[in-house]
C-alpha cells in the first residue's frame, strides 16, 4: 500500500513512516504498535530522543504477531556529543542494544554542528558502519548544501538520505534540486509543521474539495513532490489518518496553490548555528 523509494545503496525504504520525536519512553511502545498495527513499516527515532528502547520493545511485540523484523524499515540518529570516528563507534553500539535489534537500516547524522567540525571523521565511522553490513544504509540529517558537498569532496560514499525541516511554509527548493542531481532522497522532519499550517486556507479549502483532512492533503502533497514523510502523532485516529493518504491526487494547480505557501520560515534552528552538544 505504501510506495517504496530506492535509496542509494540498491535498498528500498517506505515512502511514508512514523515518527516518534517528542512521544514520551513510557507512550512510545502502545503508539509504534498502533502505527504498526495501521500498515506503517518505517520508523524514524533517533538516541537523543530517549526511547530507541520503547520502539524496540514494540518491534518484538509485533513480531509476535506475524510481523517480521525484516518487513520493518528502522531508522536512528547519532547524536552531537557523539560525533568523532570511535565515539560514532562506540553509540552506534549502544543505538544498537537499546533497539534490540542486530541492523539498522538507516542511520543518520542528526546534526553537522559546524563549530565542533568532526562531521567528516563521524562519516568515515558511518561508511565503516555501512561496509560492515551493521547498517543497511548511511545518510545525514539537517544538512545544507555546503555541509554535502565537502563530505562529496573529502569521503567515498554519497549520503542515500538528507532528512531536512520540510513543509509547505519551508519548502527547500534549492536543496531538493541539489539532492536530486546527487542521486540524495529528501526526507521530510515536521512535515505537518508540527500542525502549524493545517488551519491555512489553501490546505483547508483543497480538503474540503478533496473530503480529506487538512493533515492527508499536505502529506499528499509531499508524497506527491517525492519527498519521504514521517508525520507524528500519539492520537490513535491521527495515526491512521496520517496513512491513508493513497487514494486520491492533486492536480498541478493545486500543487502549485500548496508551493505558494512557502515563506522560508523553520521552526526548527539553522543546521550553520546549532552547535548544541
Ligand atoms: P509533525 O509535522 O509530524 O507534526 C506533529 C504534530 O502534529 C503533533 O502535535 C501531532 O499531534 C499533530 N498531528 C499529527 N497528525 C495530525 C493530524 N492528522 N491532524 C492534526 N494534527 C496532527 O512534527 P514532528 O516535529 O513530530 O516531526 C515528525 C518527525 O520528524 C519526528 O517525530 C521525528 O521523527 C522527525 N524529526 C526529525 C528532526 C531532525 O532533526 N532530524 C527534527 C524534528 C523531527 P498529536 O501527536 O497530539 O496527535
Amino acid at each position: 500500500m505504501i510506495p517504496q523509494v530506492t535509496l542509494r545503496p540498491g535498498v528500498s525504504m517506505p515512502q511514508l513512516g512514523y515518527g516518534v520525536f517528542q512521544i514520551a519512553a513510557e507512550e512510545t511502545a502502545p503508539c509504534v504498535e498502533a502505527a504498526l498495527e495501521a500498515g506503517y513499516r518505517s520508523i524514524d527515532t533517533a538516541a537523543i530522543y530517549g526511547n530507541e528502547a520503547e520502539v524496540g520493545k514494540a518491534v518484538q511485540a509485533v513480531q509476535g504477531r506475524g510481523i517480521d523484523r525484516g518487513e520493518l524499515f528502522i531508522t536512528t540518529k547519532l547524536w552531537n556529543a557523539d560525533q568523532g570516528y570511535d565515539a560514532t563507534l562506540a553509540a552506534f553500539d549502544a543505538s544498537l542494544a537499546a533497539l534490540g535489534t542486530d541492523y539498522v537500516d538507516l542511520y543518520l547524522i542528526h546534526w553537522p554542528v559546524p563549530a565542533h567540525d568532526r562531521y567528516v571523521a563521524t562519516w568515515r565511522a558511518m561508511e565503516r558502519l555501512h561496509a560492515d553490513g551493521r547498517v543497511r544504509a548511511i545518510g545525514v540529517s539537517n544538512f545544507h548544501i555546503s555541509h554535502l558537498q565537502r563530505l562529496m569532496d573529502e569521503t567515498q560514499v554519497v549520503p542515500a538520505v538528507n532528512q531536512i525541516e520540510l513543509h509547505p511554509n519551508l519548502a527547500q527548493r534549492g536543496l531538493r534540486e541539489f539532492h536530486a542531481e546527487h542521486g540524495i532522497v529528501t526526507e521530510a522532519w515536521s512535515p505537518l509543521a508540527q500542525g502549524g499550517l493545517l488551519g491555512d486556507p489553501v490546505v483547508t479549502d483543497l480538503a474540503q474539495q478533496h473530503g480529506k483532512t487538512p493533515a492527508q492533503v499536505v502529506l499528499r502533497w509531499h508524497i506527491q513532490l517525492g519527498n519521504v514523510v514521517i508525520p507524528k502523532s500519539v492520537t490513535r485516529q491521527r495515526i491512521v489518518e496520517n496513512i491513508d493518504v493513497f487514494d486520491f491526487a492533486l492536480s498541478a494547480e493545486e500543487l502549485a496553490r500548496i508551493d505558494a505557501l512557502d515563506s522560508g520560515a523553520r521552526i526548527g534552528p539553522d543546521p550553520d548555528t546549532f552547535n548544541r552538544l
